[in-house]
This record gives C-alpha cells, sequence and structure tokens, in this order.
C-alpha cells in the first residue's frame, strides 16, 4: 500500500489474504452499481515544461468514492475492474468525462495536452482507437492534444490488435505515452518497435535521484535512452524543489508531481493554471 492509498482508504482493506480476497469480491459488486450512481469522479494533474514552467498538460485520473467503503484508490479498484469485466464501461465514462471537461478549459484560454490511463483490457477488443476518435471528434478536442497512457506491461502483453490500434491513433494524430517507464520487463528492442510518443519515467526513480549518485545517473541514463530514440521524457513523481532542478540538469521534457500540484478537479484546475499564467 502507498502511503497516500493508506490515507484516503478506510481500514476496510487489510493486507491480510482472506480480507484481501474479501475486499475485491465485495468492491467488485459495490463496482457494479458504482456508474449508475455517480460515485466516479475525474481529477487531473499539472505536468509542466521543466524548462520554462509553463503548464503543458494534464493527466486525468479516476476517483472513486462509496457511500460504504469511501475514497478508494484506483490501484485497488481498477484491477477488480479489469477481472469484473467493467474496465470496458468505466474507461468509456473517463474518456467521455475528461474530454468533456477538458474542452471546458479552452474557454478559459487554456490549451494543455490531456493525458489519459488505458489498461490494456481495453485495447484487445480492436474498437477502442474508433471510440477515442470518435469521442474526440464529438467535443472537437484537438487529437494532436490527446494522449494515451498505456504501463510498460501493456506493451509487453500487447497483441498485434493493440499494435494496430495504436498505428490508428499515431495516424490521426493522437500521442502515446508508456506509463511506469522502468517497473516492467520490456527490452530495448520492444520499446524501438513500439508506436511511441513519450516515457513517463516511474516515480519510484525519480524518487532515488537526490538520494545517491547511481540515483541520478539512472534518471539521466532514461532520459538519455528516450531521447535518443526521438521521445519526449515526463518524470513522474517530483516531490520536491531538488528533484525538480536536478531534472532541469538533467534534460528532462516535463514533470508531474506532488512538488508541482497534486490531482485536483476541473474547476481547481481551472483556477490554479489560470493563477500560474498570471505567475509566468
Ligand atoms: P499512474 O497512471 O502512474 O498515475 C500516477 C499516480 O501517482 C497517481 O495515483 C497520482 O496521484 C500519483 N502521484 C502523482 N504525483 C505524485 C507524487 O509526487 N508522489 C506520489 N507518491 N504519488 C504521486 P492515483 O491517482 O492513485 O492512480 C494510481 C494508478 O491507477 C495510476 O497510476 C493508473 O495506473 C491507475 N489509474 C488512475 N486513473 C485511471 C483511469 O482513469 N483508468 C485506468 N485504466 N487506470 C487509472
Ligand atoms: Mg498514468
Ligand atoms: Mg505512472
Ligand atoms: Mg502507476
Amino acid at each position: 500500500h502507498s502511503k497516500e492509498s493508506g490515507r484516503n482508504t478506510c481500514c476496510f482493506f487489510s493486507t491480510e489474504q482472506h480480507a484481501a480476497t474479501l475486499s475485491r469480491y465485495h468492491i467488485a459488486g459495490l463496482l457494479q452499481q458504482a456508474l449508475e450512481r455517480n460515485e466516479f469522479s475525474m481529477v487531473y494533474q499539472p505536468q509542466l515544461c521543466v524548462k520554462s514552467g509553463q503548464l503543458v498538460g494534464v493527466e486525468a485520473l479516476i476517483r472513486w468514492h462509496n457511500p460504504e467503503l469511501g475514497a478508494v484508490s484506483p490501484e485497488l479498484f481498477i484491477p477488480v475492474a479489469e477481472d469484473a469485466g467493467m474496465i470496458e464501461a468505466i474507461g468509456n465514462w473517463v474518456l467521455e468525462r475528461s474530454v468533456s471537461e477538458a474542452v471546458q478549459w479552452a474557454r478559459h484560454d487554456l490549451h494543455m495536452k490531456l493525458s489519459v490511463n488505458f489498461s490494456v483490457r481495453q485495447f484487445q477488443r480492436g474498437e477502442v482507437a474508433d471510440r477515442i476518435m470518435t469521442v474526440l471528434q464529438q467535443h472537437a478536442f484537438p487529437a494532436d492534444q490527446f494522449v494515451v497512457e498505456l504501463t510498460e506491461t501493456c506493451f509487453m502483453h500487447s497483441a498485434e490488435a493493440t499494435e494496430r490500434a495504436l498505428i490508428k491513433l499515431r495516424e490521426q494524430g493522437v500521442r502515446i505515452a508508456i506509463d511506469d517507464f522502468g517497473t516492467g520487463y520490456s527490452s530495448l528492442s520492444y520499446i524501438r518497435n513500439m508506436s511511441l510518443d513519450v516515457i513517463k519515467i516511474d516515480r519510484s526513480f525519480v524518487s532515488q535521484i537526490c538520494a545517491s549518485d547511481t540515483g541520478g545517473r539512472l534518471v539521466q541514463a532514461m532520459i538519455d535512452m528516450g531521447h535518443a530514440m526521438d521521445l519526449e521524457v515526463v518524470a513522474e513523481g517530483v516531490e520536491s524543489v531538488s528533484d525538480f532542478e536536478v531534472l532541469k540538469q538533467l534534460g528532462c521534457d516535463q514533470a508531474q508531481g506532488y512538488y508541482i500540484a497534486r490531482p485536483m478537479s476541473s474547476a481547481a484546475l481551472i483556477q490554479w493554471a489560470t493563477e500560474l499564467s498570471q505567475r509566468l
């Protein structure tokens, strides 16, 4: 359990095996009604250009508040939703809600990329590319401002259907990011051959950049590797000014983390972004 989920979830979730099994079953039951009962919401975490400090994008993150369980971390319920066959419905809701909220930002003269997390399950069916393009077109949201985030493990398990969907999306200008980079077991040849635009260095590496020389050198190597493959590099989990300064020295493109801002509602983002642009 991360520190964050420890704070946000109630004691219901025990790490004990029995309780964990029970809660998965329980969560699946409550998830069934979560959509119709309007228990989900979206929050957005800013991504800054490291060099200029400007807001260049946000990552959309789902939140679930259930009357019985309280706030449940997506790290807990997304895997349950995947196994219970509910991730498509939830994923469609995430897509629709985040794109419709992002369109509102443009009215406040805020133009930025929107990154949305997808589960590999959503890509296995094949219609996901059409679905994304339809939602973007319905809301007149520019495709080249939309980023699909998939974890490194998704790329390893990626069947032909996933690869085809990614190619199709890229042809329309959508960008593809590999999330939690460094935590999976993907090989360099794999990454070189995939249709990719962005790598997001996992926060477990970013948190070590100031802790030791090797920690810093490892992140340096990841940034250089990304650039060698013409990819944009985003650092996740930037928690301090010193992390941010080191990332600047290392030539990292973008940064995201609690040091910059926590994920926030669409309304809070509009205010935050407006204040930031007045400061810059
Ligand atoms: P992720 O995509 O890697 O998202 C980053 C996670 O790190 C988020 O947790 C974010 O709140 C957290 N984070 C951001 N900055 C910091 C920091 O400085 N320090 C620390 N300790 N944490 C930070 P969150 O929102 O709990 O989401 C967890 C994971 O759940 C996400 O990891 C993603 O894999 C998944 N997820 C979230 N929303 C969705 C969604 O809409 N669809 C799908 N399929 N998965 C989602
Ligand atoms: Mg992500
Ligand atoms: Mg990540
Ligand atoms: Mg993650």
